[in-house]
């Protein structure tokens, strides 16, 4: 039986650290400040604002709530990042994603300054990763890479398969995984890999992130291997409170079963993306303190 990676746990950890580093900076009389940008009312994204902004009071940070109209246009939401850009007082600016399909992400997320970039999402920040440059990391693959630093495993040649080739999570994970201070050799799969399975059982570490619930089971997987769940999918539950519940994209009761290390959902990854965001916006404030 695998051993369940607390994510929780490790979380707690970064935000002890953040709020000691808060309270350095709130000696300065410089006060972390986060815009959190979020149109409409998708309940997925209110979620994860609200969880955004109760990590960043309990840091002793300031979170600026942007909830607009779902309506907002692309020219309204360009210049609401525009004058944040400008405001010294704040530090770091996140604009919720999905956005409404009218407007054009990129474009969005081409107009943070990249010093603000604390979801690192922005091509700056991105072209830096891959050159190894020191810049703003996205949240997710940081905190997977912080979790299986920490576990008793060796990363170095380690074969890691990424199963997912997203801007925000499989690319960047890629890239990280690959680096000289991890040293893992990575493979990276998607909806065009022909015999997955084939793939992920090769894998020491498999790191799904496809948002397919329960895509890898038991046979999937080589025994003893780390195995990382990424996806949060909502599943129909009449049973549950809310009427669904969370999946992983991991059957976890019958990989649990053959894995050494497995991450729960919830529970594994997703504190730890909350962590790694709140030491981005600690970082930023530093920077510009
Ligand atoms: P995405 O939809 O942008 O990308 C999914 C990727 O998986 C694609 O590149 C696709 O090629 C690949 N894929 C999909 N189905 C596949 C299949 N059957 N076989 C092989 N490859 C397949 O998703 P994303 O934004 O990277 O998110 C992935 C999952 O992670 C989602 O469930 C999302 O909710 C979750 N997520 C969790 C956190 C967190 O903090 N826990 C953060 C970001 C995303």
């Amino acid at each position: 039986m695998a051993v369940i990676i607390d994510g929780k746990a490790a979380a707690r950890k970064i935000h002890e650290d953040a709020k000691r580093r808060t309270a350095v900076l709130l000696e300065k009389g410089i006060k972390p400040c986060l815009a959190v940008i979020l149109l409409g009312k998708d309940p997925a994204s209110v979620s994860y604002v609200s969880a955004k902004e109760k990590a960043l009071a309990q840091a002793g940070m300031d979170g600026r709530d942007l909830r607009l109209p779902a309506s907002t246009s692309e020219a309204e939401l360009l210049a609401l990042i525009a004058s944040l850009n400008r405001d010294s007082l704040v530090h770091g600016i996140l604009v919720q994603l999905p956005l409404p399909r009218r407007i054009r992400e990129e474009r969005v997320i081409t107009a943070i300054d990249p010093a603000k970039d604390v979801d690192g999402f922005h091509p700056v920040s991105l072209g830096r990763l891959v050159l190894g440059q020191a810049g703003f990391i996205p949240c997710t693959p940081h905190g997977i890479t912080a979790l299986l630093r920490e576990l008793p495993v060796p990363l170095d040649g380690a074969h890691a398969v990424v199963l997912g080739r997203s801007n925000i999570v499989g690319k960047p994970l890629a890239i990280l995984l690959s680096r000289r201070d991890i040293n893992a050799t990575v493979t990276i799969c998607h909806t065009g890999t022909k015999d997955l399975a084939a793939i992920t059982r090769q894998a020491d570490i498999l790191i799904a992130a496809a948002g397919k619930p329960a895509l890898v089971d038991a046979g999937m997987i080589k025994a003893g291997a780390v195995v990382i769940d990424v996806g949060v999918n909502r599943v129909d539950d009449p049973s549950a409170k809310k009427g669904y519940r969370l999946r992983g994209d991991v059957d976890f009761k019958a990989v649990a079963e053959k894995a050494a290390y497995i991450t729960p959902v919830p529970g594994g990854v997703g504190p730890m993306t909350i962590a790694m965001l709140i030491r981005n916006v600690v970082e930023a404030a530093e920077r510009a303190g």
